[in-house]
């Protein structure tokens, strides 16, 4: 699922492709990708705009237009922009097509959970979704009072977009990893020491990240995310790596580098 570096990758990649270019038409390949808004809500306030500011916030972009607000676009489970020039090579699970005058941009979802909208302003959007602060403009403090005011196990303080936004399932787990945390510890036992290595650990991995355009086989080989699967080992002690469900996703961590928090 699209976290905050690879949110921040696409829109570096509409940066690049398909901004101010006047945009001709704006379609719904599939209905449901603009829900709750109706297909023709979304067309009349792109169309004859163009694209002349991008922004994000935690795992959401949006896009000023030149007429007026803004388009917001999620990327749910497995969307990505595509920027092409042929019809002939629209993507196979294109959701939402926009067609400028030399070439297109198309929102490729297979699994049809993104969404693409509009918005009077990325603040009226993030109020709206009640979404805290983008995880990477959090200082220290912030961070601190965020987790001294949560309960529960770390990781889903971690994930939960309310608190903070643009960590999901996978940048926690390495973020834990690397401060030798387990995913399953309170965050109300976590120290100082904790706390602190916690912060510059989510800096650092989303950072290290984007540099690598969120591709995951760019990462260091002693990082988790190069071994997260069943039956893999931890890179740091060649100790089996464990998968428990939490919140719903299949957390991966090891029982021996990572502990439940008091250091
Ligand atoms: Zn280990």
């Amino acid at each position: 699922m699209p976290e905050l570096p690879e949110v921040e990758t696409y829109r570096r990649y509409i940066e690049s492709t398909s901004m101010h270019r006047p945009i001709v038409r704006a379609e719904a390949r599939h209905p449901l990708i603009v829900r709750p808004f109706q297909a023709r809500t979304v067309s009349t306030a792109v169309e004859g705009s163009a694209f002349v500011r991008s922004y994000r916030h935690g795992k959401n972009l949006f896009l000023e237009l030149s007429r007026g607000r803004w388009l917001t676009w999620h990327f749910g489970m497995s969307g990505e922009p595509v920027f092409f020039e042929r019809m002939s090579d629209e993507p196979p699970y294109d959701r939402f097509l926009f067609t400028f005058e030399n070439g297109h941009l198309a929102f490729s979802d297979p699994r049809m959970l993104g969404r693409i909208g509009v918005t009077a302003s990325p603040e009226e959007y993030v109020r709206k979704k009640k979404l805290g602060p983008d995880v990477l403009t959090l200082t220290k403090a912030d961070f601190m009072r965020i987790l001294e005011r949560s309960r529960g196990a770390t990781k889903k303080v971690l994930m939960d977009q309310h608190k903070m936004a643009g960590v999901g399932n996978l940048y926690s787990d390495e973020a834990l990893f690397q401060s030798g945390i387990d995913p399953r510890a309170p965050v109300q036992c976590l120290g100082g020491g904790d706390m602190d290595r916690l912060y510059h650990n989510v800096r650092k991995v989303l950072r290290r990240s984007i540099e690598r355009r969120g591709d995951l086989s760019q990462l260091p080989r002693t990082y988790l995310l190069r071994h997260r699967s069943r039956g893999e080992r931890c890179p740091k002690c060649g100790g089996d790596l464990l998968a428990v469900p939490l919140g719903g996703r299949t957390s991966y961590f090891c029982p021996h580098c990572q502990r439940e928090g008091g250091t």
